[in-house]
C-alpha cells in the first residue's frame, strides 16, 4: 500500500536516520481540500507515511515512505474534495503562483509552435495561460481522470498515458511543476521523460 524507500532518492546510499514523525493532527490539518472521510481511510492505510529521514552520506532529509501509484489516485480522485481543489487553483494567490512558473518557463517559448508537455499538469492553469497567448501545441498529463476531463473540455490536448505521451514524443519542453515529491518512482519517471525530450530541449521542474 506504502512504499518504503529503501535508499536515498538523491544519492541512491542505504542509510537513514529518522528525524521526525509528523504528528497526525498536522497531517490532517494542513489541507482544507481534504474530504475528513476519505482522509481516515487513507490515514489508517499510511500510519508510517509520516516519518521523516535524513541520508547518513548525503543528508538529504525525504519521507521514508512515500504512496503508490493506486494510492496517489486514491488521494486525487477521493481525499481531495474536487471542487475544493478547483477553487483553490482559482484563487488570486494561486493563479500568482502558477503565473510566476509561467514567467519562469516562457524564455524557453521562443517560437509559436513549440512543442510542450506538461506532465501533471492538474487543472491545467499552465496550459490554459500556453493557449491564451497563442500556443497550441501542448499537452497535459496527469493521474487523475477528473482533471484531464476537465482540460479536454477547455480544448487542451490531453495525453491519459505514458504510450500516449511516446507515440506523440518528442518534446521540445516538458514541465514538471511541483511533481517530484508525489512521484513514487521519480527517477524512473524522470528517465522516461528524458527518452522523450529532443536533444536540444529543456525539463523544467520548478519547486
Ligand atoms: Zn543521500
Amino acid at each position: 500500500m506504502i512504499k518504503n524507500r529503501l535508499c536515498c532518492p538523491l544519492c541512491l546510499s542505504a542509510g537513514s536516520e529518522q528525524k521526525l514523525i509528523v504528528p497526525l493532527s498536522n497531517f490532517i490539518n494542513t489541507n482544507s481540500t481534504y474530504d475528513s472521510g476519505h482522509l481516515q481511510r487513507l490515514v489508517q492505510q499510511v500510519q508510517d507515511y509520516r516519518s521523516i529521514v535524513s541520508c547518513r552520506k548525503c543528508s538529504f532529509i525525504y519521507s521514508e515512505y512515500t504512496l503508490t501509484n493506486k494510492l496517489n489516485i486514491y488521494l486525487y480522485e477521493k481525499v481531495i474534495d474536487w471542487k475544493k481543489s478547483f477553487n483553490k487553483t482559482k484563487t488570486a494567490g494561486k493563479q500568482r503562483e502558477f503565473r510566476g512558473v509561467f514567467d519562469t518557463i516562457k524564455p524557453l517559448l521562443r517560437e509559436m509552435e513549440i512543442k510542450v508537455l506538461d506532465y501533471g499538469c492538474g487543472w491545467g492553469d499552465l496550459l490554459c495561460m500556453m493557449k491564451t497567448c497563442g500556443y497550441k501545441n501542448s499537452y497535459g498529463f496527469d493521474i487523475s481522470a477528473k482533471r484531464l476531463n476537465w482540460i479536454r473540455t477547455r480544448g487542451i490536448n490531453v495525453l491519459s498515458s505514458h504510450e500516449l505521451i511516446e507515440k506523440n514524443a518528442p518534446y521540445n519542453l516538458i514541465i514538471a511543476y511541483q511533481f517530484l515529491e508525489h512521484d513514487p518512482d521519480f527517477l524512473e519517471t524522470l528517465y522516461f521523460l528524458r527518452s522523450v525530450l529532443t536533444d536540444a530541449g529543456f525539463h523544467c521542474c520548478p519547486k
